[in-house]
């Protein structure tokens, strides 16, 4: 069986690879089984060069990663540029960092004994990733896993498999040892075998909550540590002091980075009644302004969806959210041309429960909601099921960071897009998932945190 890449602009097939078949599948588990048993004795300064050698290796070709993203999954080109850029900064972070965040810690307990809790690795680590993120979500995974003496066994969405394949050569030609870094072309069927297979020690996903849930329930029933970063619904809080200029601006890029298809973009702005028809004015007319067309025009600010199939479902979310008396200010029709191309898109005045209000929309679609006061925009904000990232805008930051306290969200930002960032843990609550990526709380998830007592 063959795995196709289909480029979404254009509906053209870039190229085809083969599946990973069930013989190849057992030899790559048992080298990565192999490798983990030397790759842990190895001394942390070693692999603490070897990802700085995968940083180089990611800037040195840097273009051809960042083309390859924009023609599997649709991103703008300057976007994947910036994303191969983000990926080498996770790898120089950890290169500096790791060795710190897994330092022994030394408790002075009782007099008599000397107890000290060490980190110590826990052995091929499947990651689960999906398409919008190709290089990030790997990398952030990656990097602090393998230097913290874990290998990984990658199984990537299956629209992206040329990017999986380019990641595998990265730490290859990073010098890495074969089977510390580890490809899997499956479908998502034969992820709960793997998981069950008592080689592999922790799964993560990041992925819609649907694809969460299942991975959760193999991984509860084989009492597998497992981290899920899910999808989200985030609130971007409007008060009446903000600075409109800048918080316009914001909003506009918040909700249309990567075309849309981020989870922590901002899809449910809240506005409050003084500000209200002033930001979706200005709002409406910034959002319009965005180019919309080909990924790989410089100019272009929106690409395609990734998958024709998502722009569909995305399109019916709008329609029912229509249906059930919301207002559509502007888009919210598929785009004539080929490729699966859909406008920047602001809903108004839509009723609680209907799709925009309650589901994730993963596009360039926005709801505005209008409330009366500061109180009633926290509240709103935490009416949803997910609890990935917030944002407010404020002049008072001290007013802006009480009412960050009160997110119920893994991330809040004050006057800034909510953004990841290697040296701060990041993740959700709810439906968001759980586990952290990133930073000191990152690199700890799957290690053993092991007590020693000497008497
Ligand atoms: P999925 O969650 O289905 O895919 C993400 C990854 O999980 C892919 O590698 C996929 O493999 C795999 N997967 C899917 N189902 C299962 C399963 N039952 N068991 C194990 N692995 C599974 O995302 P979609 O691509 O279908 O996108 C649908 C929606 O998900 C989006 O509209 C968005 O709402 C959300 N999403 C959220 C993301 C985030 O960053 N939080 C990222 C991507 C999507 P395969 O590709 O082979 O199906």
């Amino acid at each position: 069986m063959s795995i196709e890449s289909v480029n979404p602009a254009n509906g053209e097939v870039i190229d085809s690879y083969d599946e990973t078949s069930p013989s190849q599948r057992e030899n790559r588990l048992e080298r990565a089984t192999e490798t983990y048993a030397e790759w842990r004795e190895t001394p942390i300064q070693r692999r603490q060069v070897l990802l700085r050698e995968a940083a180089d290796v990611l800037r040195a070709n840097a273009e051809e990663y960042a083309t390859l993203m924009t023609e599997e999954m649709g991103k703008p080109i300057d976007q994947s540029r910036g994303e191969v850029e983000k990926c080498a900064w996770v790898c120089e972070y950890y290169a500096e960092h790791a060795a710190s965040h897994l330092q022994d810690e030394v408790v002075s307990g009782e007099p008599e004994a000397r107890t000290v809790v060490v980190h110590e690795p826990l052995g091929p680590i499947l990651a689960i990733m999906p398409w919008n993120f190709p290089f990030w979500q790997v990398f952030r995974f990656a990097a602090p896993n393998l230097v913290a003496g874990n290998v990984g066994l990658l199984k990537h969405a299956s629209n992206v498999p040329g990017c999986a394949r380019a990641i595998e050569d990265v730490f290859r030609e990073a010098g890495f040892p074969e089977g510390a870094f580890t490809s899997l072309l499956v479908g998502s069927d034969e992820i709960d075998d793997l998981i069950a297979d008592e080689r592999i020690a922790g799964v993560t996903l990041t992925g819609s909550d649907g694809a969460g849930r299942a991975v959760g329930e193999t991984a509860g029933s084989e009492l597998t540590k497992s981290v899920l970063e899910l999808g989200g619904s985030d609130p971007f809080v409007v008060l009446e002091d903000a600075p409109m200029d800048e918080t316009v601006e914001t909003a506009v890029q918040a909700r249309l980075l990567n075309s849309g298809q981020s989870c922590i973009a901002a899809k449910r702005f809240v506005v409050v009644e003084d500000v209200y028809d002033e930001f979706v004015d200005r709002f409406v007319e910034a959002m319009d302004e965005q180019v919309v067309g080909d990924p790989t025009d410089e100019g272009t600010d929106v690409g395609p969806q990734a998958r024709p199939d998502l722009m569909d479902e995305l399109h019916e979310q709008v329609e029912e959210t229509l249906e059930v008396g919301g207002e559509c200010r502007l888009g919210g029709e598929p785009i004539e041309r080929d490729g699966a191309f859909y406008p920047p898109t602001v809903l108004t005045d839509v009723p609680e429960d209907a799709p925009a209000d309650r589901e994730e929309l993963f596009g360039p679609v926005a709801t505005v909601f209008r409330v009366p006061d500061e109180e009633a925009a926290i509240e709103k904000a935490n009416d949803t099921r997910f609890g990935l990232g917030a944002s407010v805008w404020t002049e008072d930051l001290e007013r802006g960071e009480r009412v960050a306290r009160r997110f119920e969200s893994g991330l809040a930002f004050v006057n800034e897009l909510v953004k990841s960032d290697p040296r701060l843990p990041f993740g959700g609550i709810k439906d968001s998932g759980y586990g952290r990526e990133l930073a000191g709380d990152g690199i700890r998830e799957f290690l053993n945190t092991k007590t020693i007592w000497v008497q």
